[in-house]
């Protein structure tokens, strides 16, 4: 039933007006930061009667990561539960993962920048958790070396100078030339070799946020791949 009173629609017709000046306008007033902003920066919200939320994006987030730390504990818990009662949600988050390489750039790019903004409070953290548990890092490294052993395969110093020469000795993600390391395509964890043809050249930076998470193969992305190689890559 449509409301007739002349007072709903007196309200109406200034609703009408004040959107129809943001569409033309492209801009909305936020109520949270009083700041005038483009209306990318507003998510939708087809209950507010431009069809636009009342709160930019930024405040929501502010809101969210507030609330998130006041009941930091209570939202893990529940996260944790919910994780752990729908297993198949999990493989199909881990699929969407892999498929969506938008997102798994987006991804990498937060670890760097979130690596780099805190990197001396990080550096400090390893530094302690190192002098703290000894044997959880001692560990660590047997199970890591274990893996090397086990693994099927490995290359030598040489075919890795090689490797990088192809590559221009530069990391295949970003291009910078600086701390190289050998990285695992299929990580080991993953039952991935330690052939020559399982490694390709990141940097420090790139490798960290790379992780054990995803699988990607830069070396596809590589325009030098389509020149002849003078050694075989894929096996
Ligand atoms: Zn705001
Ligand atoms: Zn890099």
């Amino acid at each position: 039933m449509v409301n007739t009173s002349p007072e709903w629609q007196t309200r109406y017709k200034t609703l009408e007006a004040k959107k129809q000046q943001i569409i033309t306008s492209q801009l909305k007033l936020c109520k949270k930061c009083n700041i005038e902003k483009s209306l990318e920066n507003f998510g939708v919200n087809t209950s507010v009667y431009d069809g636009f939320s009342n709160k930019c994006k930024q405040c929501i987030n502010d809101l969210r990561m507030q609330y998130y730390w006041a009941n930091k504990e209570k939202e893990n818990e529940k996260s944790r539960i919910y994780w752990k009662s729908h297993p198949e949600r999990r493989v199909i988050q881990k699929l969407k993962r892999n498929i969506d390489e938008e997102r798994q750039e987006r991804e990498r790019n937060a670890a760097v920048n979130r690596y780099w903004k805190n990197r001396d409070l990080r550096l400090a953290y390893t530094r302690e958790y190192r002098k703290k548990n000894p044997d959880k890092i001692l560990a660590h490294t047997r199970n890591r070396r274990a893996r090397l052993e086990n693994a099927e395969g490995n290359f030598t110093s040489k075919e890795w100078s090689i490797l990088c020469k192809i590559f221009g000795n530069c990391c295949l993600c970003c291009g910078s030339s600086e701390n190289l390391h050998a990285d695992h395509i299929i990580p080991l964890t993953k039952g991935g070799n330690n052939f020559i043809s399982n490694i390709q050249p990141l940097c420090c930076r790139c490798n960290i946020s790379k992780g054990n998470r995803i699988i990607v193969d830069y070396r596809l992305k590589s325009k030098l791949i389509t020149s002849n190689l003078p050694i075989k890559i894929y096996v």
